[in-house]
This record gives C-alpha cells, sequence and structure tokens, in this order.
C-alpha cells in the first residue's frame, strides 16, 4: 500500500470512529492547559489530572503563580515527574507571562518556545488546541504510532515526523490527528506490546502487514530454521523455501 493510501484510511476511519477527540488533561483556560502540558511531560495525564485541580485553586493567574516560589509550587506537584525542574520551570513560564507577554499565552510557535519549559511539542500543542493553528504536536506516542502506521519514513526525530504529517495530512485535521495517534498509542498501539490482534486498523498498518502477514509469519520461521542442524528441520525449511519462493518472498532468506 502507497502512503498516501494509508494516510486516506487513517483520516477515514479515525475522522468517522473518534470526530469529537481531545485532550484527556483538565483545564479551563489557556494558562492552566499550558500548565498542564508543560507538567505531562514524561508523565502520564491521569497523574497530572491528579495534581492540577489543587494547583489551579492555589495559583489562579500567572501574577499569583509569578509571586510563588519553586519551593511552594513544588509541594503541589511533588507526585510528578522531575518535579523540582517543573516547579522552576512553572514558576519561570509565569513570570515570563506576566513580564513579557501582557499576562496572556502568546500564539506564536517561537514566542511560546521562549518560555522556560516549553519546547516544540508544548508549543505545538497550544498553538493547536489553543489557537487552532496548523501545528501538530509531535510526542512519544504520535512518534511511536506514526511509524509503526507507516505514515511516516525513515523518520528518525520528532522534528521529521512532524514534517511528514505536514505534509500528507489535510491541513483540517492536524491538530485533532494529534488526538488520534495519542489515544490510539496510549490504549492500542501500546509501546511494549501493541495490540494488533484487536486494533481496528491493521488492515492498512504497515508494521501489522510487515509481521503478521502469512508470508510474513512463514519468513519469520524460515529465519529461524536456517540455522537447525538436523535433517528434520532442514527438510522443514526445504519446503517453507519453496512456500516462499512460490510467493516471492524468499530473496531475503
Ligand atoms: S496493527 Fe499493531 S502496530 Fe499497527 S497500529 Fe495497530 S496496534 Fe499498532
Amino acid at each position: 500500500m502507497k502512503k498516501p493510501e494509508r494516510y486516506k484510511h487513517f483520516v477515514e476511519y479515525f475522522s468517522k470512529q473518534q470526530p469529537n477527540a481531545v485532550t484527556e488533561l483538565h483545564y479551563g483556560s489557556p494558562f492552566q492547559l499550558l500548565i498542564a502540558v508543560i507538567l505531562s511531560a514524561q508523565c502520564t495525564d491521569k497523574r497530572i489530572n491528579q495534581v492540577t485541580p489543587a494547583l489551579f485553586e492555589r495559583f489562579p493567574t500567572p501574577e499569583s503563580l509569578a509571586a510563588s516560589t519553586p519551593d511552594e509550587v513544588f509541594n503541589y506537584i511533588r507526585s510528578v515527574s522531575y518535579p523540582n525542574n517543573k516547579a522552576k520551570h512553572l514558576v519561570g513560564m509565569a513570570k515570563m507571562l506576566v513580564d513579557v507577554f501582557n499576562i496572556e499565552v502568546p500564539a506564536g510557535i517561537d514566542d511560546l518556545q521562549k518560555m522556560p519549559g516549553v519546547g516544540r511539542k508544548t508549543a505545538n500543542v497550544i498553538a493547536s488546541v489553543v489557537f487552532d493553528a496548523p501545528a501538530i504536536a509531535v510526542d512519544t506516542h504520535v512518534f511511536r504510532v506514526s511509524n509503526r502506521i507507516g505514515l511516516t519514513t525513515n523518520a528518525r526525530t520528532p522534528l521529521a515526523v512532524e514534517k511528514q504529517l505536514i505534509e500528507y495530512l489535510p491541513q483540517d485535521t492536524l491538530g485533532i490527528a494529534h488526538h488520534w495517534l495519542i489515544l490510539h498509542g496510549r490504549y492500542i498501539c501500546i509501546a511494549r506490546s501493541p495490540k494488533c490482534e484487536i486494533c481496528p486498523i491493521s488492515w492498512f498498518c504497515k508494521y501489522y502487514e510487515r509481521t503478521h502477514t502469512e508470508a510474513a509469519l512463514l519468513k519469520a520461521e524460515a529465519l529461524k530454521l536456517k540455522k537447525a542442524k538436523d535433517q528434520k528441520k532442514k527438510n522443514a525449511l526445504n519446503k517453507i523455501s519453496k512456500e516462499l519462493a512460490k510467493r516471492s518472498v524468499d530473496k531475503d532468506i
């Protein structure tokens, strides 16, 4: 299957099945979303949603957070990953909102990235979710799932993945495609053991094609048997090789 075809199936499937996919982070304003996304780096949304209610209550505005200290913020976020750094980032981010951005979360990717704790991924989430910009944030799920499905080819960095997704996805699906890929990666296409057997998009997934088709399974078996010493196994290998020859997939054995 060619790449544009995979994209077509991807957009068609998820547009129909998850037309309203959104972030699982809880927030009530751009400022709160910015806090939640900064905290969510290397951490689960579930954990972030546990700590943000008290944090948002204590620091309802950029001014209140800017007037605080990393030590105080630390007490509210001690259970998330890297709490020391994130506490510093949150206070630094709030100070910049107050001192540089007139207490408003900026819309531009470059401005967003000037703030402590805000990398390209976080900036893209804010630009896309808050400002409806044609941007797509590449986190670990988006990176892995795009590669597995075959939406990207030889994309070894988040930026390379981002560029390929932007090239092929219709612009009006960029924001929601980010959520489709995250949710699929979180619940089905899991990092260590993807649930291919129950995956509804396996029929257009490149990884599935490579690892689960009959020819692929035969090929894997033949490779295992290649090192076999006894005659019985060699006979089995010959049989499989002939079968593969018929299917023209034996060139790598
Ligand atoms: S078939 Fe497997 S690898 Fe492909 S998207 Fe589904 S779970 Fe992921």
